[in-house]
């Protein structure tokens, strides 16, 4: 919950509030107008099964491992005293979340020099994320881009994305934002003034199956996917609702005919985006340790994507692909 003292700081102290970024993305283009810098943010509250960022997902610190890019010297090894490291290279990441909270690093890592062997996730303050997101001001004013936080969940890290956002906004950065909506309905009225764009995400209408995929039933992203249309039109952002279509999840033309009705019932969304399936996170899930949860997943056809956004076309709204 952001704190309401937060409004009335002054923004140069807000320059000091720190949170835990996964990765600072340089030059995107898909996450809103213009060339853009886009924030992951650590922490998020759902777990969909499709997830392309898992390394987002925790809020801590992880450390991920590569092994195409291994070129096997074991510095690593003789850098672990704790045992934690086997002969192929793999790690008990039990003994190595112990190793962090003891150590407060994941010193392997450090003497990694091809960087096949390195942590996602580092404390920042607001200060150290505008001093990487200024050097491309020109490109923002050249191309009508700007900064979008993006995750994980940012608003899983509120008063983090509140002095972000409020920062860049004063300095005459355009801010974006794409959030899941599971986040706390008054935090989003505080950040609404300082955006221009929002990217909300609708993954299903029905909640049994929303939970099923996702962790968590979808009442309260929906209820919030109402609150900040309405807010929308009073501070004038752009509001764009995305899609991740999903087989054997949310493919069927009446789940996207759902979702297009209840976009329909909001006053100020100004377009939806479907966003297929793929299956570009998959390594990262092997790099933390985990099983990929979707191996046998096939992407949706081109042929369905245009019937779905077809449908979505048919209920007038705007169809975008950012
Ligand atoms: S994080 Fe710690 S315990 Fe784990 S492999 Fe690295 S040094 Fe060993
Ligand atoms: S330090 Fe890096 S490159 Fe060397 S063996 Fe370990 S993971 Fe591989
Ligand atoms: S909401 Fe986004 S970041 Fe969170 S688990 Fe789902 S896909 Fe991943």
């Amino acid at each position: 919950m952001i704190r309401d003292e937060l409004w009335k700081t002054d923004v140069n102290r807000l320059l000091e509030s720190t949170g835990i970024v996964a990765n600072i993305e340089r030059y995107a283009i898909n996450d809103g107008n213009g060339v853009r810098t886009t924030i992951f943010m650590k922490g998020c509250g759902l777990r969909c099964r499709w997830c392309c960022n898992p390394e987002t997902q925790s809020f801590h610190p992880e450390m991920s491992f590569f092994p195409d890019k291994c070129i096997g010297c074991m510095n690593c090894v003789r850098q672990c005293t704790c045992g934690a490291l086997k002969e192929d290279l793999t790690a008990k990441r039990e003994i190595c979340m112990d190793c962090f909270k003891r150590e407060n690093a994941f010193s392997c890592t450090e003497k990694c020099y091809v960087n096949c062997r390195k942590v996602t996730g580092e404390k920042m303050s607001v200060g150290q994320v505008y001093d990487i997101v200024k050097r491309d001001i020109p490109f923002y004013e050249s191309s009508g881009g700007g900064v979008t936080l993006s995750g994980g969940e940012p608003m899983a890290q509120p008063e983090f994305a509140y002095a972000l956002i409020r920062t860049l906004t004063e300095r005459w950065i355009s801010m974006g934002m794409e959030t899941c909506g599971y986040a706390d309905s008054e935090d989003y009225e505080k950040v609404l003034p300082y955006l221009d764009t929002i990217f909300m995400d609708i993954k299903h209408i029905d909640p049994d199956k929303h939970r099923e995929w996702t962790g968590q039933r979808n009442e309260k992203i929906l209820e919030n996917i109402k609150y900040v249309d309405k807010l929308a039109g009073a501070y004038d952002n752009k509001l764009f609702i995305r899609v991740p279509v999903i087989p054997g999840f949310n493919d069927r033309p009446e789940e996207i005919s759902e979702i297009a009705r209840f976009v329909s019932g909001c006053g100020n969304v100004a377009g939806m985006e479907l966003l297929p399936y793929h299956k570009l996170g998959r390594g990262k899930y092997y790099s933390l340790g985990r099983k990929y949860p979707l191996e046998d997943m096939i992407p949706p056809t081109a042929e369905r994507m245009e019937e779905l956004i077809a449908i979505v076309a048919g209920c007038d709204i705007p169809v975008y692909k950012f």
